[in-house]
């Protein structure tokens, strides 16, 4: 069983992040109702939210998924991602958005249904695309990659431009939208990356990189504290000063910038 407690993952003895079922029985009071993940090598796993400390907990460890990322596989990575995800949605989700009646958790912690018998109706987890992109610029003498921060990050840290897709917009469309509103810049050849769940509370980044010809980057919505280009060799000796931080390896804006970086330098970014 994976145990979470606002947003971080209460660590089991052994230093694994799953607890066995009877050694939650003492605190079942205290448990979400659970969410069936699935079977995999004969064990079953299950999701629960700990609704109120308890006092039992007090010796164990409490980690955020980006620490718990760095010392899991894939597998376990996804059930991760999937359980925190579901589990946000659960406990934002009590009423019905139709009538505003209580709802109930049904599909084993998968959907829930409105209790009002005269509406019934059935809810399931919704997620909110949201596209994050490189933007590359070719046309100086070196190639180099636009970073931003935003002023909620921890000292030095920068990534990727990212921004949620508007109704009626192609992806391609959100791209060069949100590259504009955010930078000023104007963007083209928008390539499909790759994606990664972000559960929050409940996105899938769809991962693109871009190219401009401009240099001259205005921060027009002020989402950004600041946006800057590197190159490679910048990149690389800011990060040995420290007056560079990355976004953490898990995440597909770290892959969106070592691709990027290998390309110019043939070897990777430094884990
Ligand atoms: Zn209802």
């Amino acid at each position: 069983m994976l145990l979470w407690y606002q947003g971080k993952l209460i660590k089991g003895n052994a230093e694994s992040l799953y607890f066995l079922f009877d050694e939650l029985q003492g605190v079942k009071s205290y448990l979400s109702e659970p969410v069936y993940l699935g079977l995999h090598e004969s064990l079953n796993y299950f999701a629960y939210q700990l609704n109120q400390w308890h006092t039992d907990f007090n010796n164990l460890e409490l980690v955020n998924l980006r620490q718990a990322t760095l010392t899991v596989s894939d597998y376990h990575l996804g059930l991760l991602y999937h359980s925190q995800g579901i589990l946000n949605w659960l406990s934002n989700h009590p009423f019905c958005s139709k009538c505003g009646s209580q709802t109930k958790v049904i599909n084993s912690g998968h959907g829930r249904k409105c209790s009002n018998p005269d509406c019934g109706r059935e809810h399931y987890p919704r997620i909110d695309p949201a596209v994050i992109f490189s933007i590359i610029n070719n046309t100086g003498p070196e190639s180099k990659i636009l970073l931003a921060r935003k002023s909620i990050w921890d000292k030095h840290r920068h990534s990727v431009v990212a921004g949620f897709i508007e109704p009626g917009e192609t992806l391609e469309d959100a791209v060069k939208r949100e590259a504009y509103e955010e930078t000023g810049l104007k963007v083209n050849n928008v390539r499909y990356f790759d994606s990664q769940p972000w559960p929050f509370p409940g996105q899938i980044m769809l991962g693109f990189s871009c190219e401009t010809e401009q240099w001259d980057i205005q921060l027009i919505d002020h989402e950004l504290e600041s946006a800057n280009w590197f190159s490679a060799d910048e990149i690389e000796s800011k990060l040995k000063s420290d007056e560079l931080k990355m976004p953490f390896q898990a995440s597909i804006s770290w892959q969106l910038i070592n691709r990027w970086f290998f390309s110019q330098k043939n070897y990777e970014l430094e884990r």
